[in-house]
């Protein structure tokens, strides 16, 4: 299990002149404060990191409204790389050669 502070690639400890750059919603994992990729950009656009999202799924008891609603959620890269090397994250279809 990640714990938190675990992330190796440090997307919390990354200074950025200025230092006004606008958060995206922290590491889903970790809880790593992510800064914005686009300084300017409103929406969530995590900088060394990824957003995810879902429609939900049938089979959920939490979360499946089927009328286009979506939960999203942000996780280090840091922890993506820890993830998938512990097999908690597949990569599926084909590659783009
Ligand atoms: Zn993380």
């Amino acid at each position: 299990m990640v714990r938190s502070g675990d992330c190796a690639t440090g997307a919390s400890m990354i200074q950025r002149a200025g230092g006004t750059t606008p958060k995206a919603m922290r590491c889903a994992v970790c809880d790593a404060e992510l800064q914005d990729a686009v300084s300017d950009h409103s929406e969530n656009q995590p900088y060394l990191g990824l957003e995810f999202f879902t429609y939900g799924h049938y089979g959920s008891a939490y979360f499946d409204p089927i009328d286009g609603t979506r939960l999203i959620l942000n996780v280090c890269d840091g922890c993506a790389e820890r993830l998938e090397s512990a097999g908690q994250i597949r990569r599926i279809g084909q590659t783009h050669e």
